[in-house]
């Protein structure tokens, strides 16, 4: 049992050969043209029964049409199965409704058409608004018409019962499977969209050589900072780190050993920090750290064991042992100094540091 209903829903949801159709469109056809067909089944029963045999025998080529809807689907005809579709449900709600009358309900046909249309993404939208008038004028016409012309054809009391609940379930079904597919589908784009934005705005935020935070990510996060603590009336800590004689890398080993012992010290940054504060590359050779929860002393701990671990590293690139220091110059955050003027003193501590004799931290 369960295998037959797994081989129907692999044959409806069979995807289409051509990649410029759509197959979420393909099978939304292939349902509701199954639909049709069985409504239409049940409207000639129901005719027959109640001796109206022409409407019974028009009933048969709607059938037919939508059979070749359902076949077009599999032929790589997904456009021209979308307006066989269109046209012959508008075509079964203009001839039902005017010459069976308005009460039978065939004019809500039109709506099935309109929800289609409206959803459809793959219909440009001055098809839209074309398809739209035809509907509306149809729907008018019918109006007027059937009142015209239609004489109400009265069945027996069960076949009318029978005849209304198919209609119900006819119309109840389209709507719900026409709502399922367009929601998935614009809910899919919607999550492609917001995971894509995110990616992009990851993007936007991380220096592309170390991985780390870039300056304008850090500069975000510092007004925010700022903005917080000003709040409490807490402080933080910033400091700024340069790597000893880089130049001397890059005119020794190269350009590209140089690139390398800027990754491997962003590394050794990440993980000395474990989470207590945020690095950023600054500019060129130049880090910019915030600790936000600690003070002077705790992150002074923290820079200086990062300072020993990159003096004792031997970076390997290419069969050269190559070795590097840094010099760091650390801040305590005032009010009224301002974050620019924290960030100027932690600069000033830097080049106090160089000119000190380099690889140490300086606060
Ligand atoms: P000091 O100890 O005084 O800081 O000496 P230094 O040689 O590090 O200082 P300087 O500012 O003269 O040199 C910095 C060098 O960093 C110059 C520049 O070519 C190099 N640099 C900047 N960005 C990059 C980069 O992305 N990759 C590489 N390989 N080198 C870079
Ligand atoms: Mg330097
Ligand atoms: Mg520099």
């Amino acid at each position: 049992m369960q295998n037959l209903y797994l081989k129907i829903r692999n044959f409806l949801t069979k995807d289409v050969k051509n990649e410029f159709e759509s197959k979420d469109l393909a099978v939304l056809l292939r349902l509701l043209s199954i639909l049709s067909v069985l409504y239409n089944l049940a409207n000639s029963v129901y005719f027959a029964v109640n001796n109206s045999y022409f409407f019974a025998i028009i009933s048969i080529p709607i059938i037919c049409l939508y059979v070749g809807v359902f076949i077009e689907t599999y032929e790589n005809k997904t456009k021209f199965a979308f307006n066989m579709f269109n046209c012959t449900s508008i075509a079964t709600a203009v001839i039902f409704t005017i010459f069976t009358g308005w009460d039978k309900n065939y004019q809500w046909i039109l709506c099935i058409v309109c929800l289609i249309i409206f959803f459809s993404v793959e219909t440009e939208s001055t098809y839209k608004r074309n398809y739209m008038e035809i509907v509306l004028i149809a729907l008018i016409a019918v109006s007027i018409l059937s009142h015209l012309f239609g004489h109400s054809k009265k069945g027996s009391d069960v076949s009318n019962i029978i005849f209304s609940t198919v209609t119900t379930i006819y119309y109840g079904s389209s709507v719900a499977i026409i709502s399922f597919y367009f929601s998935r589908k614009f809910n899919d784009s919607e999550i492609k969209l917001r995971n894509y934005n995110q990616k992009l705005k990851e993007m936007a935020s991380l220096d592309t050589l170390t991985q780390l935070s870039n300056r304008r990510s850090m500069n975000d996060y510092l007004s925010s900072l700022v903005f917080e603590k000003e709040k409490k009336g807490d402080t933080f800590c910033i400091a700024i780190a340069d790597l000893d004689f880089f130049k001397k890398i890059n005119d020794q080993y190269g350009h590209e050993a140089g690139d390398y012992i800027l990754k491997e010290t962003a590394k050794i940054f990440e993980q000395t920090m474990e989470g207590r504060g945020k690095v950023a590359r600054w500019g060129g050779e130049e880090f910019l750290f915030c600790f936000n929860d600690l003070n002077q002393e705790q992150s002074f701990n923290i820079l200086d064991d990062m300072r020993q671990i990159i003096e004792n590293r031997k970076f390997i690139y290419k069969d050269n042992e190559i070795h590097i220091t840094i010099t760091i110059g650390l801040e305590e955050y005032y009010h009224i100094v301002g974050i620019e003027g924290t960030i100027s003193n932690a600069d000033k501590k830097l080049y106090e540091g160089k000119s000190n004799g380099r690889n140490k931290v300086v606060m």
